[in-house]
């Protein structure tokens, strides 16, 4: 490879480089404000991250009728949980919204529409993870709904056709858990949420996953209902899982991919994160 191929990776065809895209298992909320080995990789993740000019975030949380963006100037934080430590209630992400990035979101889709929101905010699929990888909260945010009408074939397609937005230096950050069963939780000996612990089925399910989207077998993974029993017991509801395709259709041939935060916690959930990019922009 010659010194011109180099300089050509991570660039689209207009010569700009290309933001990476992150898939993040977001799990219990109180990632948000406490010090553990997923908020700090977060807080990595994020200083290793380029500048975005503004993110937008499909969270496993917003989920609507038809697809909305966010199109509000400041978004508010929304606490949407419960029974958690005052502490959380009281965590604010000021982050500024974009109208630039609504409109350029809703503008990339042709075969959906995309519909303005003023209610919505920032819910803790974003915030809690965001509050970490940008503290600062100096960069604008915008997310993205999940449109519950959607089956996992038309949530991959809308994705890839967010594509064009990486080159405008858009950070896409997709939020859920692709092992999620909140029914099934179980703490390990000791009681220590944050202690790696899986059940079997959570387990078999997990690497499962991994197996086929290392093997770019995208197909495979939008029938997740067909992938057997552990699938089933991982996936009891699709808002957490889907998320991931967003990710995952929108690699491109030369992005590289690396995996984060794998581990499963309490039994039945894994915080599994992805981050696809051009290979310099790697960790
Ligand atoms: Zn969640």
């Amino acid at each position: 490879m010659n010194l011109k191929d180099l300089s050509s990776l991570g660039r689209d065809a207009r010569g700009g480089a290309r933001m990476p895209v992150l898939f993040v298992g977001h799990g219990n909320p109180m990632n948000a404000i406490e010090d553990n080995v997923f908020s700090r990789t977060w807080r990595d993740v994020g200083r290793a991250l380029p500048q975005p000019a503004a993110i937008l975030c499909i969270s496993a949380h917003w989920e609507t009728w038809g697809s909305e963006v966010t199109a509000m100037e400041t978004p508010r934080t929304i606490h949407d949980f419960g029974g958690f430590p005052r502490e959380l209630y009281q965590a604010q992400y000021p982050a500024p919204g974009s109208r630039w990035l609504a409109g350029e979101t809703a503008s990339a889709v042709s075969h959906s529409r995309i519909g303005l929101d003023f209610d919505w905010g920032l819910d803790h699929g974003c915030w809690s993870v965001l509050c970490r990888m940008f503290p600062e909260a100096n960069v604008p945010v915008v997310q993205l709904s999940l449109d519950s009408t959607k089956a996992p074939r038309d949530h991959y397609a809308l994705a890839q056709e967010l594509a064009p937005l990486r080159s405008k230096d858009v950070l896409i950050l997709a939020s859920g858990n692709i092992v999620h069963n909140l029914r099934a939780m179980a703490l390990p000996p000791g009681g220590d949420f944050n202690t790696p612990f899986a059940l079997d089925w959570a387990r078999e399910a997990n690497e499962l996953f991994k197996r086929l989207i290392d093997g770019h077998d995208h197909d495979a993974l939008m029938r997740y209902q067909s992938l057997g029993s552990a699938v089933q017991l991982a996936v009891p509801t699709p808002e957490h899982y889907l998320p991931l395709l967003y990710a995952l259709a929108l690699r491109e041939e030369d992005d590289v991919m690396s995996y984060f935060n794998d581990a499963p916690v309490a039994g039945s959930l894994t915080m599994t994160s992805l981050k696809i990019g051009p290979e310099q922009g790697g960790t």
